[in-house]
């Protein structure tokens, strides 16, 4: 049973306390996770830690080449975000297809991280841009990669005694784009079935010098696609490549989901969502190339 409630404003003062009473607190950011799994009696924290006025971990900012997001920044504002309107808008698209607006004014992306469903839908298209965690102690600071992070469904690298400071990940180059795609059960309320997140980088002459593909729903955790990205590279993306990235993916997700219920489904789905978030990146970087 939950014994002390903690609003605090600083991050040193959730640090301290994370502190205080490592293993027996929970940060709750938006609670729109948190509180649902209090309820449903799957977490018992004694102590709460509510960061949710920290308005230092809100901030959405350019840092040289890197684009950071503190934790505390809700769906709603990095939807709203101008760094997300035009080559980013993929990170925008994301934020905005997460559940209702009451939702997306709440739920934060530390939460969405931390919690770390294999249906969270920042992840794939964090996990494409290959962003970096920094995760804060009392006493210490450490940078993790975010693929490094998440190790398992709802398990993070993340310590009793840290919390998430912020995300980064570096700004778009010449030549390169970001898409998204999602297919949830219903639009407003779903938590996403399956998305699906491309970061491509071509050459001067349009061949693919870099795909990153990342999925969510496909495993026990948002993922990297090795076998569709290995395929992409060096590839001039046309309709054709594209017919036959989608089947190695749709090979892969053959695999990996063999026996599951869900598979008929998804091997199907996995195809379109992938087509679509694709085509939005390939348009981007060629959209970059001209400007
Ligand atoms: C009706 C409904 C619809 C939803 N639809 C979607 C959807 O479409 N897509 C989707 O991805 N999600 C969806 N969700 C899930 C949820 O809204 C998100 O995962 C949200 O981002 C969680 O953020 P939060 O701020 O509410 O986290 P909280 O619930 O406050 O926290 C979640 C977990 O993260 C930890 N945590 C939070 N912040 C930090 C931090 N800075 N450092 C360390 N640990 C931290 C908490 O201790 C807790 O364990 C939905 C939820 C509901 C109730």
């Amino acid at each position: 049973m939950v014994q002390k409630v903690y609003q605090v404003h600083e991050i040193q003062q959730a640090l301290e306390l994370l502190h205080q009473h490592t293993h027996q607190a929970k940060l709750l950011a938006g609670g729109t996770d948190l509180i649902i799994k209090m309820r449903e009696g799957h977490v018992n924290p004694a102590v709460l830690i509510d960061i949710s006025s920290m308005d230092k971990t809100r901030i959405i900012e350019v840092q040289g080449q890197e684009i950071h997001i503190g934790s505390t920044a809700t769906f709603s504002e990095i939807q709203e975000h101008p760094l997300f309107q035009k080559d980013l808008g993929a990170i925008a698209a994301a934020a905005r297809s997460v559940g209702s607006p009451q939702i997306r004014n709440r739920a934060t992306i530390g939460g969405n991280i931390c919690n770390a469903s294999p249906a969270a839908d920042l992840l794939p298209p964090l996990l494409a841009m290959e962003a970096m965690t920094v995760l804060r102690s009392k006493e210490t600071s450490r940078l993790l990669p975010l693929s490094d992070f998440l190790v398992g469904k709802e398990k993070t690298a993340l310590k009793s005694e840290e919390m998430l400071e912020r995300v980064w990940f570096r700004k778009l180059e010449d030549r390169s784009g970001l898409g998204f795609s999602k297919l949830g059960i219903r639009n407003a309320l779903a938590i996403a079935r399956l998305s699906m997140a491309v970061y491509l980088k071509l050459d001067a002459t349009g061949r693919c010098l870099e795909a990153r593909v990342a999925s969510g729903a496909l495993g026990l955790t948002a993922q990297r696609e090795n076998e569709v990205e290995a395929f992409l590279q060096q590839q001039v993306i046309d309709e054709t490549i594209i017919d036959q990235a989608a089947q190695v993916l749709e090979k892969t997700t053959a695999q990996r989901l063999a026996g599951r219920s869900t598979l008929p489904f998804k091997r199907q789905a996995v195809q379109g969502v992938f087509r679509d978030a694709l085509s939005q990146a390939l348009k981007t970087s060629l959209r970059r190339e001209q400007s």
